[in-house]
């Protein structure tokens, strides 16, 4: 019985990847340079595999900066526009810096590759451009890099299997420009074929394809297309590991049982899946490689449950067995041992992507020899997390329990609050205002980086992000701004700001996770039941409110969002751990209410990415997300207004849910899509206020007054200007002061000639 691994972290344990990619874009490295230091981190990441007992090696889980562009290098699919500037130097390395990001180390600048989240979770992709003419030139495909990696691997172990992006994955998640994808995938499979060819022909014998797609309800022309696309490939000498995750395959049993894989990669983690049944169904030579260590979580694993419900099927399968994690563990922190701050007994009910691989062999031990002993010490240290005290808070829970429609629900009908708001707060026709953030100057980066050193006292770190916010107001007074905010100097995150001012939550100093490129998080770990320790903007808040006599607007992260970007308990379903959040945010909304707030903003743009892969489950998980968020505003009274933000353009989708929100402003990103996204309110009026971003945060590009007359013209034809809310698409956090001032006077004067030109 092998274990193996789909994919391991890439940026080591000490981010070295990180370092080794920003140094060779500023050109502190040189290109081989660079080069040697990524083989070894590989060569890292394989020795720390096999020393943990991983059997099976995999090779093609690396990347620089994301394994679907590199399969996008492999296809020979790199579009035109990236080799457009002759003069540039075309190497490959290069050229996967020019579409990851638009620029490499040197030679010209390009509009970067789109990038998007890989189905639910906080990882990056780069989005692959397809179009017939591409798919159809002449350009090779580009096997070396991966054979060279292949054959490095063997320093480690002859027992090495290849992975790569599947077709059928691959093209779901590409964006074609014009025809339809389906149209493309016989081209498209040329190349793989090319591809597969080439691996056989290298004595390559295990290639993992990884098809997370078909965790999808895929309908019928998409599960032709698998089909076709499984029975047209000719795989010759290797042995196919048909790879999915995030999600069960029950659905899907039919369609690949008569497909000539060798074997199939089940997560057993995601969702319940019926592994008796689906495995009577398979053919009796497949290898059946089953998820049973969780790769998106940090918690140490139950082994003698996994034993127990593993072992059976051993005794069924012997063999054919193999046992991995659920997932890649790209998307776990990478060794637990650097751990120096946490205490003990929390460090031990940890497991990161180093420690899994060890759980894995230990399980592979027991699972041989029959034997749970060795286990048995190991699952109680598993298990104890669930019942310490120090997770627990029965007053949480009990609050929980005892909510009722009303705590759901805000007093009043929109419409009525909408008149007693006006009359409150009197602001004009086309009321502008900001997102939350300002530019975080490194002035600001410094103060809370010496404040969390102990190098400034509290007293001084108070003042110097006063004197932040004082100079915000000023300058947002200046720019003739309605509703002002306080400009979050002092959040680094919005999450981990209110993750660290919560009980039952905790903060590592190493668990970094990719995210895109070289960019990884420290997500906050949920470990217990959630409350607030102590006020956690009311101060801030008044002090900004103290300044001005226009409202400040205040700023929570909503409960969906604290949820989506954490590492969560599993002990508790997550609707239950997003709704003591709920409660800890509506404490907070309550505490600035008290304090004369007039206006709360809860931004959750993390809603759309928590939707579960499969489209039936959609409307379970947007039920208790929306209830969440509503949760946490409805003890507003009417005369505060509740503003929520999100950030992401595809929204017919979850129109429906956004609505029942029931926020009073909703502010969304529009302007790159040129208010495209108000298409949806064709079909569906959105009834509360709402204000499409005008102009894109993250270009440094200042936008016109007439360029954003333009939009507000173009948005009321969707929604009444009674409605209409005038601000950027997303936070300034980004950007500078200079073009964000520049920026904002636009606007402002955007909004005044509209309200001038409608009177
Ligand atoms: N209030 C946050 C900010 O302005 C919102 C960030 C976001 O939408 N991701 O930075
Ligand atoms: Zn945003």
């Amino acid at each position: 019985m092998q274990i193996h691994n789909l994919g391991f972290p890439r940026i080591g344990a000490k981010r070295e990847l990180k370092f080794s990619l920003e140094k060779y874009w500023r050109g502190d490295i040189s290109q081989s340079e660079f080069l040697a230091q990524s083989r070894n981190r590989r060569h890292s990441n394989w020795k720390i595999q096999h020393d943990a007992g991983i059997d099976l090696l995999s090779v093609g889980d690396f990347a620089h900066y994301d394994h679907v562009l590199n399969t996008t290098l492999l296809l020979g699919l790199i579009p035109d526009r990236f080799t457009s500037h002759k003069h540039d130097d075309n190497n490959l390395l290069d050229l996967e810096f020019r579409a990851a990001r638009g620029q490499a180390a040197t030679g010209c600048q390009y509009a970067a590759s789109d990038m998007t989240k890989w189905f639910n979770t906080n990882y990056h992709y780069i989005v692959p451009e397809l179009s017939s003419t591409l798919v159809n030139s002449q350009s090779d495909v580009n096997v070396d890099a991966l054979l060279a990696q292949f054959s490095d691997a063997q320093q480690v172990s002859d027992n090495r299997k290849i992975v790569l992006v599947g077709p059928i994955t691959y093209l779901y998640l590409s964006v074609v420009k014009q025809e339809e994808k389906l149209f493309l995938l016989p081209t498209l499979l040329k190349r793989y074929q090319e591809v597969l060819t080439k691996l056989a022909l290298t004595g390559v014998e295990w290639l993992q394809l990884d098809e997370p797609a078909l965790g999808l309800e895929l309908d019928n022309e998409w599960q032709q297309a698998f089909s076709q696309t499984y029975s047209t490939l000719d795989k010759g000498s290797l042995k196919l590991l048909l790879t999915t995750y995030f999600a069960s395959i029950d659905h899907h049993v039919d369609l690949i049982k008569d497909l000539p894989f060798d074997g199939v990669h089940i997560d057993t983690i995601a969702e319940k899946t019926n592994l008796n049944t689906i495995i009577k169904r398979l053919p009796e030579s497949w290898i059946i490689s089953l998820g049973v260590v969780n790769g998106r979580n940090v918690w140490k694993t139950d082994l003698v449950s996994v034993y127990q419900k593993v072992l059976p099927l051993y005794r069924q399968l012997g063999e054919r067995l193999w046992l991995a994690p659920s997932c890649s563990l790209l998307h776990s922190p990478v060794d637990l041992e650097q751990e120096q701050k946490l205490d003990e007994e929390f460090k031990s009910w940890l497991a990161f992507a180093k420690q899994k691989c060890q759980e894995l062999a230990l399980l592979k031990r027991a699972i041989i020899s029959e034997n749970s002993d060795e286990i048995t010490l190991y699952s109680s240290r598993a298990l104890a997390r669930c019942v310490s005290k120090r997770i627990h808070n029965e007053a949480v829970k009990s609050r929980v329990k005892q909510l009722t429609v009303e705590d759901f629900q805000r007093a009043q009908p929109f419409a009525e609050r909408k008149i007693i708001q006006q009359s409150s707060l009197n602001l004009p026709l086309l009321p502008t205002t900001t997102i939350g953030s300002f530019p975080q100057t490194s002035d600001i980066r410094e103060t809370r980086a010496k404040w969390r050193k102990q190098e400034i006292s509290d007293a001084e770190y108070t003042a110097l992000i006063q004197a932040e916010i004082k100079e915000t107001i000023e300058r947002q007074e200046a720019i003739g701004l309605d509703v002002l905010v306080h400009g979050e100097a002092e959040r680094n995150d919005m999450v981990e700001y209110f993750g660290e001012l919560l009980e039952g939550v905790t903060f590592t100093q190493f668990a970094w996770v990719q995210s895109y490129g070289s960019r990884c998080v420290k997500p906050p770990i949920i470990f217990g039941d959630i409350s607030r320790k102590k006020q956690m903007t009311v101060e801030w808040i008044n002090y900004a409110q103290s300044l001005t006599d226009k409202p400040v607007k205040a700023m929570l992260t909503g409960p969906v969002t604290i949820l989506a970007w954490s590492f969560v308990r599993d002990d508790l379903s997550r609707e239950k751990v997003t709704k003591q959040i709920a409660l800890a945010i509506s404490d907070e909304v309550k505490d600035l209410i008290a304090k004369g707030t007039k206006i709360i903003q809860i931004d959750e743009p993390a809603i759309r990415e928590g939707m579960p892969i499969k489209h039936s489950q959609w409307q379970h998980y947007l039920s208790w997300a929306t209830a969440s968020f509503c949760l946490s505003a409805a003890k507003a009274p009417s005369n505060t207004q509740i503003h929520t933000h999100m950030c992401y353009s595809e929204f017919n989708e979850i129109l429906l849910a956004i609505i029942a929100l029931d926020a009073d402003v909703l502010t969304v990103e529009t302007s790159r899509s040129n208010m495209a996204l108000l298409d949806a309110f064709e079909q569906r009026a959105y009834p509360n206020d709402l204000g499409p971003g005008v102009y894109d945060i993250h270009s440094p590009n200042v936008p016109s007054v007439e360029w954003m007359v333009n939009l507000l013209e173009k948005a009321q034809r969707y929604i009444p200007q009674e409605r209409l809310w005038v601000n950027p698409d997303c936070g300034l956090k980004t950007r500078s002061w200079d073009e964000t001032k520049l920026a904002l006077e636009n606007m402002v004067l955007a909004a005044k000639q509209l309200r001038a030109s409608s009177r």
